[in-house]
Order: C-alpha cells, then structure tokens, then sequence
C-alpha cells in the first residue's frame, strides 16, 4: 500500500460495501479527510447506532428502534392482512404508497438455492406463528417478481395452505426480474391492486 495505514484503512472498508470499487473507495476516504471533524464523528456515530440501536421486531421481523414496531402497534391498521415483503426497504416502498393499510411481514430475504438460502435462512417460522389463530384472513405475497422472490411465494403458498387462509400475489404490472423497491409508487398500488388468488 502507498497511503499512510489510516487511509489505507478507510479505503479498505468502503471497499467492503456493495457496488464501491477500489477508485470510488479511494475518493470517499479523501472526502472524509476534508470534512470537518464533527461531521466525520457524526457520520461514524450513525454507523455505530445503526448496529446498537436498531432490531428486529418481534412480530413482523421488520427493523425498528422499537420492539414491537410502529407498525405492528399502530392499533388502527388492519389486523386481518398480512403483506408479505422480501426486505425492510420493500416495506417501505409499499408505505409509500399509501395504499395498504394492513400488517407486515418482512422475510429478510428470498429462497435462493443457487447460493443455498433454504427457508431456514429466512423469517418463515415467525410467518407461520403469526398464523396460528384466526386474526388473519388474508396474506399478499408481495415478494421480488424474479426467480427468488417467484420460488418463495410458490414455497408460501403451499405452506400456508393447511391454514385456509386466502394468498394472494401482487399483479405483475411490476417489471419482470425487477425489485419492489425500485418500483414507482403508482405501479405498486397498482400491483397491489390488481393481485390475484393463488389457489
Ligand atoms: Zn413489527
């Protein structure tokens, strides 16, 4: 390495996150050389709260500062629906929409064979524990329209089925191999709409 260790060292760990190449890595190191120190300290704080402070919510397994969330103790949603989302970030895009009015659950993550995510790797016990009285009547598998997010709602549904509860999946106005949280709020209260039984 040529820069002194503490650079080198930041660079190091921007490298680290997703979609940073070596050359982007570098310029945000030297960014953070020029900032002031309190913006820097502020910045690193954020880092360390994300990890202290957050968790995942006993219910819907969503990330929150609250246990359970502001979703799952806001008494005036609908406790009969459950949407059911890959990701936290999806559950935000569906909240963008303004639309759905129910509860969530967010798998944090896909079935995925290709890299060996089974659904032991993903939040499906605490799905079905939610299902275990007669509070829900409907669950919207609203999951990645692509290979993952198909194979999950498939593996759902059929689990979900001794329950007798109505599954739905989101309409595919989404882009095919796209991702919910790309979407625009229009086609997922479209998509939301437009859902239809899967058995
Ligand atoms: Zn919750």
């Amino acid at each position: 390495m040529f820069y002194p260790e503490p650079i080198a060292k930041l660079i190091d760990s921007f490298s680290r996150l997703p979609g940073i190449g070596p050359k982007t890595a570098a310029r945000l190191a030297f960014y953070v050389l020029r900032m002031k120190e309190e913006e820097v300290i502020d910045f690193a704080k954020a880092l360390v709260n994300v990890k202290r402070n957050l968790t995942y919510c006993t219910v819907c397994c969503n990330i929150t500062d609250t246990d359970p969330c502001r979703i799952c103790s806001d008494k005036s949603r609908d406790v009969s629906v459950i949407c059911v989302v890959q990701e936290p970030k999806d559950l935000v895009a569906m909240e963008r929409t303004r639309e759905f009015k129910g509860h969530y659950h967010v798998l944090n993550g896909a079935i995925s064979p290709m890299d060996g995510l089974g659904p032991d790797d993903i939040r499906v016990a605490e799905l079905v524990r939610r299902l275990g009285d007669d509070t829900v009547q409907e669950l919207i598998l609203a999951t990645n329209p692509n290979i993952e997010g198909e194979a999950t709602a498939m593996y759902l549904s059929r689990l979900v089925k001794p329950f007798g509860i109505k599954v739905t999946r989101i309409a595919h106005g989404l882009p095919v191999g796209g991702d919910l949280e790309y979407a625009d709020e229009v086609t997922i209260s479209k998509a939301l709409e437009g859902r239809r039984e899967l058995y």
